[in-house]
């Protein structure tokens, strides 16, 4: 395979909303460095794309808009920003010595090379999995695979569905079920309470389906593929603690929580702590995203599990504090407005439990 070589000043991995605006910014602040954008996907904007609901969290962050909406004003502003490169269907492979990143391009069958004076990891999270037997039957979805299907695709996942997981995932593709023509039969929730916002779940009741909180999903059943999903009532150490009901259905979907996709930075020798408020293991970062290994930063979901408009702001912080480090040009004001900016955000009842994982990484030692 071809190997190209390509010159930049700021690479950012990954085309999400941290990685747009880090982009944006950077290059708004200190006209003239090159930043070039990989991103593994055919389009631009992370999970944006399939975001068809309006959005909570900021208006500096453009709440009120439509997921896909907010996509497409990133998406804008990057575009018309010479300064900006940008290589879709391109996976960062790794991140060595000397900052040097391997890529993969699918679109034009080469690996490029790039040797960044500073690499943003903009790379998002994962869905989790839910361990219980018949997990890996054929009809068993992330609830955003099922929303990417849908949204993106315009494939109907399935026909009745059990959504595991009540939280904003979980009711919100539940409600776009509904509206591309699936049966909700059920959603399940571990805990005794809705975890989304009650706006959300008050939708889904009033369509008449059933939140059955307090219940787990036992198995799923299928010759070849999902048929029946056994659900029972549990108790508060998750023991189940009554007779079970069968739904017959033919998907089922979890939305049971993201994993930051930390792998390129536990591959490049950044410092990594479990800090489970932030959803996993994440990269030691200060407050200017800057983690261990001083060319590399972090913004959004893979620093931490939050939201877009907080994904916004962090990728705006790296994307200044790289612009910063290279240029020489003193972005501290700005820098610190967008700072301010996020804790406001986050003193809000969801940032709740990102300001205490922030808070813990902050503490440890950054060896
Ligand atoms: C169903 C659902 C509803 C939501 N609703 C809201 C809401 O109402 N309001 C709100 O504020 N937030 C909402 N969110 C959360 C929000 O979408 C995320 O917090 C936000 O998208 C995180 O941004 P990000 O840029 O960090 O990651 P992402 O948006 O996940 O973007 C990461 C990008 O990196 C790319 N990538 C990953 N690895 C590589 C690699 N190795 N090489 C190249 N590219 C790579 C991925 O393809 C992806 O495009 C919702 C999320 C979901 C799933």
């Amino acid at each position: 395979m071809a190997l190209k070589i390509n010159k930049c000043d700021i690479l950012i991995i990954g085309g999400g909303p941290a990685g747009l605006e880090a982009a944006y910014h950077a290059a708004k602040a200190a006209p003239g460095l090159k930043i070039s954008i990989v991103e593994e996907n055919f389009l631009l904007g992370g999970q944006l794309i399939k975001q068809t609901h309006s959005f909570f969290g900021s208006k500096n962050q453009f709440a009120g808009k439509r997921g896909f909406e907010i996509a497409e004003l990133l998406m804008d502003r990057v575009r018309k920003n010479p300064d900006i490169d940008i290589h879709l269907q391109t996976s960062a492979l790794g991140c060595y010595e000397g900052g040097i990143v391997a890529c993969e391009s699918m679109a034009e069958g080469c690996l490029k090379e790039f040797q960044p004076g500073r690499t943003i990891v903009a790379a998002g999270a994962r869905e989790n999995m839910a361990p219980f037997p018949g997990n890996d039957l054929p009809g068993v979805f992330g609830a955003g695979a099922a929303q990417t299907l849908m949204n993106v695709y315009g494939v109907l996942p399935g026909r009745k569905v059990v959504m595991l997981g009540a939280g904003n995932i979980g009711l919100i593709v539940s409600y776009q079920l509904m509206q591309a023509g699936a049966e909700v039969l059920a959603i399940i929730e571990g805990l005794p309470m809705i975890g989304g916002y009650h706006v959300h779940a008050a939708k889904i009741r009033r369509m008449g389906v059933p939140i059955l909180a307090s219940h787990t999903v036992v198995r799923a059943t299928g010759k070849s593929t999902l048929e029946e999903v056994e659900v029972a009532p549990i108790d508060k150490n998750w023991k189940i603690a009554g007779e079970s009901t069968v739904f017959q259905a033919d998907t089922l979907c979890l939305a049971v929580g993201l994993t930051p996709g930390t792998e390129l930075l536990e591959q490049s020798g950044c410092r990594m702590a479990f800090v489970k408020e932030l959803g996993g293991h994440v990269a030691w970062h200060n407050d200017r995203m800057e983690t261990s290994r001083p060319e590399i930063l972090v913004a959004g979901d893979v620093s931490g599990i939050e939201e877009a408009s907080t994904a916004m702001l962090e990728g705006k912080i790296a994307g200044l504090a790289a612009a910063e480090g290279l240029s020489g040009l003193d972005l501290s004001d700005e820098i610190s407005r967008a700072q301010q900016e996020l804790a406001g955000i986050r003193k809000g009842p969801y940032g709740e439990k990102a300001c205490l994982g922030k808070d813990k990484l902050c503490k440890l030692s950054v060896r």
